[in-house]
């Protein structure tokens, strides 16, 4: 191999920094790329040349013996020995990672991003209020380890495939059209796997389970979706894995519902509480406190404790709980608590006073009504 000048290689000056090296050696790779020329061996002479001129000059303790020694000066310490073979093998990982790194079908080499995956995960509604720890289990297309995810047996190579040059598409003249097709050789994927990997039969990826413990921000509510970053299916011809997303799903709870950050429940307290005042023990999810109920409390109406609600997780003030009393009508009432009540009774209709408001201004509205139609 001929060897010119690293600097002059890729075109920059030899006080060029590191960014400006890499920045030279993407434009020359990208020209050069045999993807993008294929059968064109000039092209890939140029693209290997361009790589170990990068490889060094990127290399600090390389560069300053090129520097000082030249050529010869890297040769005589054994380092400066390339081996073309793994030429087009790696570079995807570093450099091209920013440029192809949606994995998207844009370029020609055929790299595939893994399938996004997404699994619900059921909380009570304590658990999803206070944080939750959760091992989930899940089915998943993960890279198969003995061929690194290439579907060659080890030791093997995929090779370019020659039906379509590795673009993974050919076209089809049918009459007057042009037709853009899959490759039916190799599938799309641009190469072709002469000797398969038997792990994955040439696949790349292996279905298997696999156990992730998933940490439930507090807060989280019904719908909320945490995003594990690579952790869906593994990715194709080198392609990045996608990403798992963990959609909540909260149980009903027996006492309590949720509104965003409040809380609600409803209260039953009992008649002679309602009427006279006193205290009842309210449950809430930090455990249970005592509600204070003012004489002649009617049902439904509705008391709040503050910041007994839900801290959400998107951050912001902690919630409400709003209580809905509900006046209980007494049960299984023995003959002398009902006789009790009768007299009880009694002596509220020989009252002068308005014991039943409610009564009151609903009367007044169906005697309004009356008149209205009346009229
Ligand atoms: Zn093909
Ligand atoms: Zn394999």
């Amino acid at each position: 191999m001929s060897k010119r000048d690293y600097y002059k290689v890729l075109d920059v000056a030899r006080t060029a920094t590191e960014a400006e090296i890499k920045k030279a050696y993407r434009r020359l790779a990208m020209k050069f790329h045999p993807d993008r020329n294929p059968n064109d061996a000039e092209a890939e002479e140029k693209f290997k040349e361009c790589k170990e001129a990068y490889e060094v000059l990127t290399d600090a303790q390389k560069r300053a013996i090129y520097d000082q020694h030249g050529h010869e000066g890297l040769a005589a310490r054994g380092g400066g020995g390339y081996s073309a073979s793994d030429a087009f093998s790696d570079i995807f990982g570093d450099v091209f990672g920013d440029i192809f790194g949606g994995g998207r079908r844009g370029g020609r080499q055929q790299v595939f991003r893994g399938a996004d995956l997404r699994y619900d995960l059921e909380l009570d509604l304590e658990q999803a209020v206070f944080g939750h720890s959760a091992d989930i289990e899940f089915t998943t297309l993960t890279e198969c380890e003995p061929c690194s995810g290439s579907g060659a047996a080890p030791g093997s190579k995929p090779v370019t495939c020659d039906t379509c040059n590795g673009a993974g598409q050919v076209r089809m003249q049918q009459g007057f059209f042009a037709v853009q097709q899959t490759c039916p050789r190799c599938k799309g994927r641009g190469q072709i796997i002469s000797q398969p990997c038997d792990s994955c039969l040439g696949q790349g990826r292996l279905r298997q389970k696999k156990t992730l413990n998933i940490k439930v921000p507090q807060g989280v509510d019904n719908g909320d979706r945490i995003r594990l970053t690579g952790e869906g299916e593994a990715g194709r011809n080198g392609g990045p894995a996608g990403d798992l997303y963990v959609e909540i799903r909260v149980k009903e709870h027996a006492i309590f519902e949720r509104d965003g950050s409040h809380l609600s429940c409803e209260v039953p307290v009992s008649f002679s509480t309602a009427t006279l005042g006193g205290t009842v023990e309210v449950p809430t999810l930090g455990g249970n406190v005592e509600l204070k109920v003012p004489g002649e409390t009617q049902s439904g109406r509705v008391f709040r404790l503050r910041e007994k609600g839900v801290k959400p997780v998107r951050g912001g003030a902690t919630g409400d709980l709003f209580c809905r009393v509900v006046v209980e009508t007494p049960v299984n009432l023995t003959e002398e608590q009902k006789e009790l009540l009768r007299a009880f009774d009694a002596s509220m209709h020989e009252s002068k006073r308005n014991h039943s408001p409610r009564e009151s201004t609903w009367l007044d509205g169906v005697k309004r009504f009356f008149d209205t139609i009346r009229s």
